[in-house]
């Protein structure tokens, strides 16, 4: 077999634009994801890049070593970036416009001041293992924890690519290179082989970061009520099953609280659908903001009633948060079009203990001593009763 450069150069171009063209139309089909477009203007101005380098010879050298090695700068940058965006961490072009710069004035002065190949492979490594630490910092230090998996792939990838370019100045170039990559010899060739099985495995581990980050989105959308952002009707039960199963194995009490808007209708009728909505938005945000319970989860079981878990809590506690939740709601009001709308809650609190009751009844437990809250006077917290007690 025989693996000239040239040759590799021409797979990695093929490699590189069928990662293009790929990615591209994964963009396409994708659209809404920003990180990604980011990516594919990284892959094809590397693409370009690798193209450049390969006509090494039958162009200007200006633009075969000077520009092409930019280029590819300017990828490794873009990749960073696209990763930043993914990862939704801040990102300023400074300091990575300012490497790319550097590094091109490097590749032109050891091109045409004082011509080294050496020095250039040098450079070129070090501007690779910049963008490839930078990545792996980036994936392994602020990925969130549900697209961790996805993330640590490609950082091993890139810790991979940041060995390789390591490595890759001390591999010994053959006497006979005189300044061209073309002739550097049989271990730079390796190096290249390299080179390429790893932007292989990488284009693979972006397509899983995009696939996974994909994942949780739609299921997130879900289980997510759209007016209000928590958790919805389906996605509530599921969680409230888990949440009371967990609490029955650690010998735990369970407690949840069915919250239904007081009057709501009226409120629909006097201020439209409009003001019904903000009103529910409203609602929502004084739940996520008043209920700092560890490990509790809200929802939107219907219309305008709510649902809390509140795993470990008894029935004391429950009460006293579903009190503060009653006040917080009653004390506060939402703004629309220039008037204050006000809304107040009836709460029911049901507590399952010892896994004795299943999650549906528990919901109807505190559905129950909800209704007693309503015929009570509405705007207050009213507990279920004991196994067996008639209604008053
Ligand atoms: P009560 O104090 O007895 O609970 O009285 P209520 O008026 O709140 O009770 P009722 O169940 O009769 O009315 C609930 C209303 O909620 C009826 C429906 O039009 C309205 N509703 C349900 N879902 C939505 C929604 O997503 N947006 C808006 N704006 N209104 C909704
Ligand atoms: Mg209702
Ligand atoms: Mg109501």
């Amino acid at each position: 077999m025989q693996l000239d450069l040239p040759t590799l150069l021409f797979v990695s171009f093929l490699a590189a634009i069928s990662a293009a063209i790929g990615f591209t139309s994964l963009m396409l089909v994708l659209r809404g994801q920003a990180a990604l477009r980011i990516w594919v203007a990284s892959l094809w101005v590397s693409t370009i890049g690798i193209t450049l380098i390969s006509l090494r010879g039958q162009i200007p050298d200006v633009l075969s070593i000077v520009l092409a090695n930019s280029l590819i700068a300017l990828a490794g940058a873009l990749m960073v970036r696209g990763l930043a965006l993914h990862l939704a961490r801040p990102f300023r072009w400074r300091v990575p416009l300012a490497i790319v710069l550097l590094y091109a004035s490097g590749i032109a002065w050891f091109a045409y001041v004082v011509p080294d190949l050496r020095t250039r492979i040098v450079l070129a490594s070090v501007q690779a293992v910049v963008w490839d630490v930078w990545c792996v910092v980036l994936l392994l230090g602020f990925a969130p924890r549900e697209i961790r998996l996805s993330a640590r792939i490609l950082a091993l990838v890139m810790a991979a690519d940041a060995l390789l370019f390591t490595v890759r100045p001390f591999v010994p170039l053959s006497p006979g290179a005189a300044g061209s990559i073309f002739r550097a010899g049989a271990p730079v060739t390796l190096t290249y082989v390299a080179g390429i099985v790893i932007s292989l495995a990488a284009y693979f581990a972006l397509l899983l970061m995009i696939t996974e980050r994909l994942m949780v989105d739609l299921r997130r959308a879900a289980s997510v009520d759209a007016l209000t952002g928590l958790l919805n009707r389906g996605a509530m039960l599921a969680e409230g099953r888990r949440a009371l199963a967990a609490s029955a194995v650690q010998g735990r009490p369970c407690a949840i609280l069915a919250l239904d808007l007081d009057r709501f209708k009226q409120i629909n009728d006097r201020w439209g659908h409009e003001g019904g909505d903000a009103v529910l938005v409203h609602a929502s945000a004084v739940l996520r903001e008043v209920v700092a319970w560890p490990g509790h989860a809200v929802g939107r079981y219907g219309g305008e009633e709510f649902l809390l878990t509140l795993p470990g809590a008894g029935l004391r506690e429950a009460s006293e948060l579903a009190e503060r939740l009653r006040a917080a709601l009653a004390g506060s009001s939402v703004l629309l079009n220039g008037h204050r709308l006000r809304v107040t809650t009836s709460i029911g609190v049901a507590v399952g203990e010892g896994g004795a009751s299943t999650f549906e009844q528990l919901v109807s437990s505190a559905d129950r001593a909800l209704y007693r809250a309503k015929s009570d006077g509405r705007n207050c917290v009213r507990q279920q009763l004991p196994e067996g007690m008639p209604l008053p």
